[in-house]
């Protein structure tokens, strides 16, 4: 199924890149070119402060198959890559990172699997090489924490390096939400999904670019885009100190009566504040509940997604239906 005129779009989001970019395009170019199919590379900067954009400009001079979208400033990966999504033609979508981390080579084996019928393939890191112990540690933590508290299956030790089918493509232009958690996106639209595994290299040259400041605000966006637990928790402990706090005044009532120590003013009182410490938590909780809901209807995601119809007059009317 041919839309448009390019088979393949590579989404390349590059900040402060100018090490890299020109390996990394010699690298991509060569696999592309090896599809004998027609494909783009859209280099997305997102506000680099270094050569990058020469660079790109340079190469784009050079090769009709290159694109750029130059951001004003630095809005973050993830808004670079959904720029590059939204500006893309290809039948299939790719994005990977300029540090070639990600193997180009690994692309050819996701189209394998895209002309097999999968409509996204993802890249699953079997083993990170060249990452401190901080990064992996924290990383694999945060891939399961985030598991563990959604119900959306998000598959573990994955990135953004992947390829989506164009009509999964556009059900993401779709998703109007502002703090965007890509790869939980790409899971939460659903489709025919498979992984293929791949060694995690070194980065080929330069720093990474994501400090801890920013893999915080990623890992937030991830939790807050996917999970109500945080929001509910005030509920939990609301709830565990109040009902300790009615045991204790229950034993405290008990010992008053059956033995000579009588009831002890002072326990009481301090009970009740505990009583009245839960009770404020739970307030809290109850508010959480609410903005929980809040939440969901200011993201604007659709309700659901057909994947398919089959029958209908229009079979790409009322795809999605909005609230
Ligand atoms: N990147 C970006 N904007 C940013 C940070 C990173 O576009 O604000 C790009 C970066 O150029 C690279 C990719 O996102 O292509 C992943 O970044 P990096 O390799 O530094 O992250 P790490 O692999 O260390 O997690
Ligand atoms: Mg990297």
């Amino acid at each position: 199924m041919r839309k448009s005129g390019i088979q393949y779009s590579i989404v390349v989001p590059v900040y402060n890149e100018e090490l890299v970019i020109g390996e990394t395009y010699k690298r991509l170019k060569k696999v592309m070119d090896s599809t004998e199919e027609t494909y783009e590379i859209i280099f997305v900067n997102d506000g680099s402060k270094d050569g990058t954009v020469e660079i790109a400009k340079t190469i784009c001079d050079m090769d009709s198959n290159i694109k750029l979208l130059s951001f004003s400033r630095n809005f973050g990966h993830q808004l670079a890559i959904s720029a590059g999504m939204d500006n893309s033609s290809g039948n299939a979508v790719v994005v990977i990172d300029a540090d070639l981390q990600d193997p180009p080579e690994v692309i050819l084996k996701m189209i394998e699997k895209w002309k097999e019928g999968y409509d996204v393939v993802y890249g699953k890191r079997a083993k990170r090489n060249g990452e401190t112990f901080f990064k992996k540690f924290t990383a694999k933590a945060f891939y399961r924490i985030l598991k563990s508290m959604t119900d959306i299956d998000i598959p573990v030790d994955t990135g953004d390096f992947r390829l989506i089918d164009r009509k999964v493509c556009d059900k993401l232009k779709s998703l109007p939400e502002h703090n965007r958690y890509v790869r939980g996106l790409v899971s939460w639209v659903g489709y025919k999904q498979i992984g293929v595994e791949f060694i995690r290299k070194e980065r080929f040259a330069g720093e990474t670019k994501y400090p801890l400041k920013k893999m915080i605000k990623f890992a937030s966006d991830g939790i807050a885009s996917f999970s109500y637990k945080p929001l509910k928790f005030a509920n939990y402990v609301g709830g565990t100190i109040s009902a300790f706090s009615v045991l204790f005044a229950i034993i405290e009532i008990f010992k008053g009566i059956f033995t000579k120590s009588g009831i002890s003013g002072m326990s009481l009182v301090i009970d009740l504040i505990f009583f009245l410490i839960g009770g404020l938590f739970i307030t809290l909780g109850i508010m959480g509940e609410y903005l929980s809901r809040m939440a969901d209807e200011a993201k604007g995601r659709p309700l659901y997604i057909i994947g398919e119809k089959a029958g209908f007059e229009d079979e790409n009317k009322m795809l999605i239906r909005k609230i």
